[in-house]
């Protein structure tokens, strides 16, 4: 189990740290033999490292040295540390998809340079398909996606070992090219349906007759700074939290499980302890800014405007509509179809939040790590994301009620929350029904949330401190989420002219939905 893997390293890192000085001391001969020395590091822009953090501990518990160069690493540094310390093997990670394309980089990069050590790719971004579409052609040597931490201690092993090297990577080789070659004959057999006819197909396209849309209490922008930590654990979705530390099952039930069933029970009581000092000691603390705003759709665009008299346009948001072949008369989702259309002449409206848990985190996450303490450095990490996906909760169920008010006497338990069995949805950018992340850039003009809550933009759109969430509020009654899915040339040519944005850099921004190669 991970969590008692994590746990143990510290009595092995203590004791290496105790014997250091001895073993200096004494010099030659008695140098401690590590079976390789593995770089790790969360790639350029890309702040998110709880996933690489484990995996770090796990490979250390097994005797690799590991440098973990942490997070927003860029290529030059990653590589000039990684022949400065004749490292065996780098490994990196990310969990945004602008990610992935920094992951292309590097690897081509390492070709370029002339490297042959392996490349290891994991993060909740990556995948074996992408590791073997889009990164392994560029670089000679072997580049192995790592699904989880469990697998890392494997794939190092093989192929750090003369013996099982040539055979673990002409395997991973043979598997790589299947996979392409699936890719390659998938991407023939997928018609998408045109922008044009998707939009024919748009939801509730002749619904918006007799619709009221509810009326916020206020509208522009406002800090919301009185929702306390002690608040927020109880509207905490605990499944997620069991995931970061692979033991996989619903809460509550996994504690019934009768092989991971103890072990998650001990890991979510070490939690109430810590989340129980977070609240006391007050470690981290709960931000957030919120926005609403008189809104109308405009095609695929959302237009926000500065007050009720809708003159003036404040902000266009830009949204990607579904092209994937529907079954039968399903609508082609776009978000911009749950807000009424501007010729229809309905008063509609658009929020918009950006919450963080992640103020204060550093100080003590560097403690535990000083003590050798990684299990409470990353219990704590993960705890600050739980706590930021609860405020995120917290805030959208006063929108709800309060805020917007359109559902006063909601009144659900966590788990209906967790099931979103709520009116209107909060899709985040960079997630399916929103995959362009680049929207980041007009939520964070319109809400200013650097200078209100301490919360930033990395240049890949990542958002730091790392325990963070942001989006968008929609209220129709039948607003709902779904994925995007690939989209075609012609709506990406669409969209660059919309967002006035270089066609060839937007296609950057969303390689992972393109239907078509660039
Ligand atoms: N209760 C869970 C929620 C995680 S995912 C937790 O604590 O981790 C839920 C959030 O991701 C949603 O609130 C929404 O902001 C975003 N999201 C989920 N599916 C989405 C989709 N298809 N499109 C856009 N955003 C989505």
């Amino acid at each position: 189990f991970l969590p008692q893997v994590v746990k143990s390293a510290r009595v092995m890192k203590k004791s290496v740290a105790y014997l250091l000085p001895y073993l200096e001391a004494e010099k030659e001969g008695c140098e401690i033999e590590a079976k390789g020395r593995i770089l790790m590091a969360t790639v350029k822009g890309d702040v998110h490292d709880i996933g690489k953090n484990i995996v770090g501990v796990v490979l250390q518990c097994n005797s690799y040295e590991v440098i973990d160069l942490g997070v927003m690493v860029p290529a030059e540094t990653i590589l000039r540390t990684a022949k400065e310390k004749n490292c065996h093997i780098i490994g990196l990670s990310g969990l945004i998809t602008p990610s992935l394309d920094e992951m292309v980089h590097v690897a081509k990069e390492m070709e370029r340079q002339g490297f042959d050590i392996p490349l290891l790719i994991g993060g909740a971004t990556t995948s074996k398909a992408h590791t073997a579409v889009k990164i392994a052609p560029n670089y000679r040597h072997p580049v192995v996606y790592v699904p989880d931490a469990s697998r890392a201690v494997g794939v190092a092993s093989n192929l750090l070992s003369d013996e099982h090297r040539p055979r673990f990577f002409s395997e991973v080789q043979e598997e790589y090219a299947k996979i392409r070659e699936r890719q390659a004959n998938r991407g023939v057999r997928k018609n998408l349906i045109s922008l044009e006819e998707a939009r024919e197909r748009r939801f509730n396209k002749d619904g918006w007759n007799g619709y009221h849309p509810p009326k916020p209490a206020f509208t522009g922008v406002r800090v919301v700074d009185d929702i306390a930590l002690s608040q927020l654990i109880e509207r905490i979705d605990w499944t997620p939290f069991f995931l970061t530390w692979e033991l996989v099952g619903k809460y509550p039930k996994i504690f019934d499980d009768s092989v991971i069933g103890m072990e998650a029970k001990r890991l979510y009581d070490d939690a109430q302890t810590m989340l129980r000092q977070i609240v006391d000691e007050t470690w981290l603390s709960a931000k957030a800014v919120i926005g609403l705003w008189p809104a109308a759709s405009v095609g695929d665009d959302i237009a926000l405007f500065t007050d009720e008299s809708r003159k003036d346009r404040l902000a266009t948001l830009h949204f990607l509509r579904q092209q994937t072949p529907p079954t039968e008369d399903a609508p082609s989702y776009c978000l911009a179809d749950f807000v009424a259309p501007q010729v229809s002449g309905i008063d509609d409206y658009v929020g918009a939040f950006a919450v963080t848990t992640g103020a204060g985190i550093d100080a003590h996450v560097a403690r535990f790590e000083a003590d050798h303490d990684d299990y409470h450095a990353i219990l704590l990490k993960a705890l600050a994301d739980r706590l930021a996906e609860a405020l995120a909760e917290t805030l959208h169920e006063r929108v709800r009620k309060e805020f917007w008010g359109y559902a006063t006497d909601e009144s659900l338990k966590n788990e209906d929350l967790i099931a979103e069995k709520y009116r209107g949805i909060r899709p985040a950018p960079g997630y399916p029904a929103c995959p362009d992340h680049t929207e980041k850039a007009m939520l964070w003009k319109l809400l200013n949330p650097e200078e209100q809550i301490g919360l930033k933009l990395t240049d890949s759109f990542a958002m730091m401190p790392a325990s963070a969430v942001s989006g968008l509020y929609f209220s129709h009654p039948r607003s709902r989420y779904f994925n995007v899915g690939k989209v075609d040339r012609d709506q990406i040519a669409d969209l660059a002219q919309r967002k006035a944005m270089d066609l060839v850099v937007l296609e950057r921004w969303l390689a992972p939905v393109l239907a078509y190669d660039n």
